[in-house]
């Protein structure tokens, strides 16, 4: 290469590594604002909030006359599982609060959301979710989530199925088998809506009501959670969970 040339590609090189190194800081700050609600919750055994049980933080704005009734929603929560699929292997954090503007904060709506990432989920309860089939739906996700990976959860595991999975340990009146009242033709459409965007869109509680409807068929609750593994071990989650399947 002569001298006239190098001076001419040396720009370029420069220009593309200017390039690269903003892509790269892109795409870290955009993890970092996705993840931002996950990462503050690893920040909660710092903030000094009261730790009711091991990894359950309540929100200062929580009564402490509260406590008693919260703990014993957890221990429902807990056996409710424990009764319906077995054992849960997850400690799951999560995080009370007592007011709506408390979970905005926390980036959670005043029911409950969970925010997913790849080393620990956390869950943050709103003031409408400090009740046992609140906790035992959050606590359900993240169960699975665990058995399954979370990468792999992610990518194989659609939304209707996560949904109506955690439905099967939340005994809300709406979404009971018996006050369900969907044709077959919805029940089934609810495996078109395979992401968040679609799942949480329109009907929403027909959305739940249906993937509530269509999971109560391809899930066997005594080997429910051994089932989840089988789709960390590689296993297709249609072939794991099909009407067939016994
Ligand atoms: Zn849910």
């Amino acid at each position: 290469m002569n001298f006239k040339m190098a001076e001419k590609i040396n720009p370029i090189i420069k220009k593309l590594k200017l390039m690269v190194l903003l892509s790269i800081a892109l795409i870290i700050f955009s993890l970092v604002v996705q993840q931002r609600y996950a990462l503050a919750c690893e920040s909660l055994p710092l903030l000094g909030m009261v730790e009711l049980q091991p990894d359950i933080y309540v929100s200062n704005e929580v009564p402490v006359s509260a406590y008693a009734g919260l703990i014993t929603e957890l221990e429902i929560a807990r056996a409710r599982i424990q009764n319906t699929f077995g054992s849960q292997r997850t400690a799951a954090r999560l995080l009370i609060t007592a007011t709506e503007s408390s979970a905005n904060r926390w980036g959670a709506n005043d029911t409950a959301s969970m925010h997913r990432s790849p080393w620990n989920s956390c869950v943050v309860l709103g003031p409408k979710g400090q009740n046992a089939n609140v906790i035992a739906h959050e606590l359900l996700h993240i169960e699975m989530q665990e058995r399954v990976g979370f990468f792999r959860f992610m990518l194989n595991v659609p939304i209707w199925f996560d949904e109506g999975a955690a439905l099967m340990v939340d005994y809300r009146e709406p979404l009971l088998l018996h006050n369900i009242h969907l044709t077959e033709q919805q029940v089934s459409a609810v495996k078109q809506l395979d992401n968040s965007a679609k799942f949480f869109a329109g009907n929403q509680m027909h959305n739940y009501q249906a993937a509530r409807m269509v999971t109560e068929r391809l899930i066997n609750k005594n080997q429910f959670f051994a089932d989840l593994e089988r789709i960390a071990s590689g296993e297709k989650f249609s072939d794991v969970f099909s009407e067939t399947a016994d």
